[in-house]
C-alpha cells in the first residue's frame, strides 16, 4: 500500500477530462496572460467568498507583499504576527523595511495567542497579520477589536484556510485584506504557482490591483511603484475547474480528520488537533503534538508512512529575521510546538484502509 503525504495525481485523475479540456482550450487560444479564464476565476472565487473583491496574483508570498504595500506603511513601522508560521509571512514584512514583531501562539489551536497581542503594541505598530494555520481561523473578533481601538490594519494570511469560515464569514474576508495561495498542495491548488488578494473595500481593491500591475491603472501610466504579479491563464483555467470541487475536497479532508481523531484520541503521548470555537476547520494539515516526535517520524518512515514537521524552527529564531529576533525562551509555546508538531498524510484521496494503517502504526509506536 503506497501512502502519500498529498495525492495530487489521484485527485487529478478524478477530474482529468475537465482539466485536460481546460488546459487545451488555453493552449488553443494562446491567451497565456490575462486570458478570459483569469477574470472568470476571480469572479467565481469572489462569489464563493461572499462577494469580496478578489485580485489574482502570482503566488501567496506576493499576495502578502502586495497587501503590505497597499497599507502605505513606512520603514520601521511594526507589524505583529505569530512566531509559529510559514516564514513567508515575516519575510515580506522584513523585505519592505517594516519590523516583524513576533507573538506567541495558542497551545491548542496553534494560532496567534490573542491575549499576548496588546502588550506588543507600541506607537510604531501599524498592522496585525493573523495566520489561519493548518486550516482554521485565528480568533478574529478580539483581534479586530484591538485593531479598531489602536487604529491598526489587519491582513489575514489565509494561504492554508481557503473555504474556512469564522462565525459564518469566510477567512480572508474578515480583516482589511486577506491573502491566499494556490500552490499545488494547498487546499485549492493549481498546477504551478498562484495566489490571490481579497478585500471587501473597493478603494483598497483598486490599489491592490494597481500595485500588482506595475503601479499602473492605465497602460504605461505608472502612478506608484508596483510589482509584476499575475496568475497565468492556464492556472486560472485549472482553478476554475477545481473551485467547483472545493467543498467536496474540504468534506473529504474533514472525514479523514474525524477518522484520525477517533482512532488517536486518548493515546498516551499524542495530542490530537483541537477545534477552535468560532471557526470551521478545512484541515490543510492534520497536525499532532507528539512526544518523542522525531522517533515517531522515523518509525512511520520505516513503515512507509510519510509525515512532515510544519515548522521545525520558530520564526523568531530564524537568522533572516534577526533584527526582530528574540532569544530562545521568549515564546515558550511556539518553541515547544517546533519540537512536538507532526503532520500526518492529509489529502482528498485517503482511503479507510490507509487511514487505518497509519493510525494503527502510530498507536503501535506508543503502545508497543
Ligand atoms: C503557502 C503559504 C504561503 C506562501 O504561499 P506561496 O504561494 O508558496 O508563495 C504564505 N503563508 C502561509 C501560511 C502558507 O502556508
Amino acid at each position: 500500500m503506497e501512502i502519500r503525504m498529498v495525492d495530487l495525481h489521484g485527485q487529478y485523475l478524478r477530474i482529468k477530462a475537465e482539466i485536460d479540456h481546460a488546459i487545451q482550450s488555453v493552449v488553443d487560444s494562446t491567451a497565456f496572460i490575462k486570458g478570459k479564464e483569469v477574470k472568470q476565476f476571480t469572479e467565481s472565487l469572489s462569489s464563493y467568498l461572499g462577494n469580496a473583491h478578489v485580485i489574482a496574483c502570482a503566488n501567496g508570498t506576493d499576495a502578502l507583499q502586495i497587501a503590505m504595500m497597499a497599507l502605505g506603511l513606512k520603514p520601521g513601522d511594526e507589524v505583529i504576527l505569530p512566531a509559529h508560521t510559514y516564514p513567508a509571512t515575516a519575510e515580506v514584512i522584513a523585505l519592505l523595511g517594516l519590523t516583524p514583531v513576533f507573538t506567541d501562539v495558542d497551545a491548542d489551536t496553534f494560532n496567534i495567542d490573542v491575549s499576548q497581542i496588546e502588550k506588543k503594541i507600541t506607537r510604531r505598530t501599524k498592522a496585525i497579520v493573523p495566520v489561519h494555520l493548518y486550516g482554521q481561523c485565528a480568533d478574529m473578533d478580539p483581534i479586530l477589536e484591538l485593531a479598531s481601538g489602536y487604529k491598526l490594519k489587519t491582513v489575514e494570511d489565509a494561504a492554508q484556510s481557503i473555504g474556512a469560515t469564522y462565525k459564518k464569514s469566510h477567512s480572508g474576508t474578515i480583516g482589511d485584506i486577506g491573502t491566499t495561495s494556490f500552490f499545488p498542495t494547498k487546499n485549492l491548488g493549481c498546477f504551478g504557482d498562484g495566489g490571490a488578494i481579497i478585500t471587501r473595500d473597493a478603494q483598497l481593491a483598486e490599489n491592490l490591483l494597481m500595485i500588482a500591475n506595475h503601479g499602473q491603472k492605465k497602460k504605461y501610466h505608472h502612478e506608484i511603484v508596483g510589482v509584476n504579479s499575475r496568475l497565468d491563464t492556464m492556472q486560472a483555467a485549472i482553478l476554475n475547474v477545481k473551485l467547483k470541487y472545493l467543498d467536496e475536497y474540504q468534506r473529504k479532508r474533514n472525514e479523514a480528520a474525524s477518522y484520525y481523531d477517533k482512532a488517536l484520541k486518548g493515546v498516551d503521548g499524542i495530542g490530537i488537533p483541537a477545534r477552535a470555537e468560532n471557526s470551521t476547520h478545512v484541515f490543510h494539515q492534520y497536525t499532532l503534538r507528539a512526544t518523542r516526535r522525531d522517533d515517531l517520524k522515523t518509525y512511520l518512515q520505516s513503515k512507509g508512512i510519510p509525515s512532515i514537521i510544519y515548522y521545525p524552527v520558530p520564526a523568531h529564531l530564524q537568522p533572516a529575521y534577526r533584527q526582530a529576533s528574540a532569544p530562545e525562551g521568549t515564546f515558550p509555546v511556539a518553541e515547544q510546538l517546533a519540537k512536538e508538531v507532526l503532520s500526518l498524510p492529509m489529502h482528498t484521496e485517503l482511503t479507510e484502509e490507509q487511514l487505518d494503517y497509519i493510525c494503527s502504526t502510530v498507536i503501535s509506536f506508543y503502545r508497543g
